[in-house]
């Protein structure tokens, strides 16, 4: 199932991997807000791991944010096998699918794999254009290199593995830029991992979130602090294993 968005953008925020982080997830809302973008784009998993999944997806429905689903999304509702999930993270998703209400778990149900937006020539997945619902990871420079072959846009973005990266692919010859902001050059195309808003696993605890700017040709990804504790806390009152509170300190 694809979903296809059509309007001319003049800058978009693009989050991913909330995983039930209220706290992260409203941090990165106001920054966005500040940053006034026109929309704000998710690359999935609203729920799973953290203690507020309900919350969380009625801000993705009470905002109108476009979404796409993500493998925790799905494993919240038994449609993907989670029997490679360590034990951990099992106990998280039976936890979700327990807590989730009627309403959310329907629209959750709903989300598409993809998202094509054609007015700005970009791409939206989870996890690789080429396998949506593999829940395939791209952590080499040749898996990036072979999902480049399967969207047409200028850009894609992703999120699933919560570290953050840009790749540039200027006629075959890919990089990896080191700085967090690239410009956006005609005749070259663009593969992003978003980052993770709620769970960001590059030793570095902040909110991650993306803001690509499409009049400026200016893409970049930030960071923000949030209540971390309080998410903390929410995680061992619902009873949820400790380790997915300790984690988020380590940004692991
Ligand atoms: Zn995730």
């Amino acid at each position: 199932m694809a979903t296809e968005l059509n309007e001319k953008l003049r800058r978009v925020g693009v989050i991913s991997d909330i995983h039930g982080n209220l706290h992260a997830l409203e941090a990165v809302l106001r920054e966005l807000e500040k940053e006034k973008v026109d929309r704000i784009i998710c690359c999935g998993d609203v729920v799973g791991y953290g203690a507020r999944p309900n919350e969380c997806t009625n801000k993705m429905r009470d905002l109108d944010i476009p979404t796409i689903a993500g493998n925790h999304d799905h494993a919240a509702l038994l449609l993907t096998d989670i029997s490679n999930f360590n034990e951990i993270a099992k106990a998280a998703v039976l936890w979700t699918k327990k807590v989730l209400s009627e309403e959310n778990i329907e629209y959750l149900r709903r989300l598409p794999l993809t998202l094509r937006d054609t007015a700005n020539n970009v791409f939206y997945v989870h996890s690789s254009p080429k396998d949506p619902g593999e829940w395939n990871y791209i952590l080499t420079m040749g898996e990036a290199r072979t999902n480049f072959n399967y969207f047409n846009e200028q850009i894609c973005f992703i999120g699933h593995s919560h570290q953050p990266f840009i790749i540039e692919n200027d006629e075959g010859n890919l990089a990896c830029p080191t700085k967090p902001e690239v410009e956006i050059r005609d005749g070259r195309r663009y593969l992003i991992n978003v980052g993770s808003v709620g769970q960001p696993r590059d030793h570095n605890p902040k909110a991650c979130f993306v803001i690509c700017d499409f009049e400026e040709k200016r893409l970049e990804i930030r960071r923000c602090d949030y209540d971390l504790s309080g998410a903390q806390e929410a995680i061992l009152d619902a009873g949820l294993p400790r380790e997915l509170a300790e984690r988020l300190a380590h940004g692991m």
